[in-house]
């Protein structure tokens, strides 16, 4: 659990811009958070904790906001529900569920843009809190779905890298539209 100053500096923070694909950026992996990147992270999550809840969205990945770090935030308690945030330092899927389920799938860097995406329906999840503790978590459902998008993030994967190249390219297109019409 998250100190909840976290929370009130995010009220006031200016929220940090979301690159959108296809930015090179969002296809790096990432390197490990080491002990003297955290305050360049402490001193960033307010302003990314307001552009995940602005959103809205329910996961934000570092390189999301062209940073090549592994961490990444989440909060998948409903908007009407007090808030859950964490913020994952170093997370890695330890083990998958044999069965899997299939969940609609969308993300901040592609806006507008959802595919039914298969993913193993239960994970376990390993990483460090913000105070440096190493945490394990059991998830299944929306969380499950969700910490397993933000990984795939640290390690230069998307959403659409799980559907055909069919439907992909369609997304693709779509938001590359979208996006100049934006601009227009
Ligand atoms: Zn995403």
């Amino acid at each position: 659990m998250i100190d909840t100053s976290i929370l009130e500096a995010a009220k006031t923070a200016d929220p940090t811009p979301i690159l959108i694909a296809p930015q090179p950026v969002l296809r790096q992996i990432t390197r490990p958070v080491a002990a003297e990147d955290m305050a360049q992270i402490n001193a960033m999550l307010p302003g990314l904790f307001r552009a995940m809840y602005d959103a809205p969205g329910i996961g934000l990945a570092a390189p999301q906001v062209g940073l090549g770090l592994r961490f990444c935030l989440v909060d998948v308690a409903d908007e009407n529900e007090e808030r859950h945030p964490m913020v994952l330092i170093n997370p890695e899927v330890l083990s998958e569920s044999e069965s899997m389920a299939v969940r609609e799938e969308g993300c901040l860097s592609l806006p507008n843009q959802y595919a039914d995406v298969v993913r193993p329906e239960a994970v376990r999840v390993r990483y460090r809190t913000l105070d440096g503790s190493q945490q394990e978590i059991e998830a299944d459902g929306l969380l499950a779905t969700c910490l397993q998008h933000e990984i795939d993030h640290l390690d230069g994967i998307l959403f659409v890298d799980h559907i055909s190249a069919l439907k992909r390219n369609m997304i693709m297109r779509r938001l590359a539209k979208e996006q100049r019409q934006r601009k227009g």
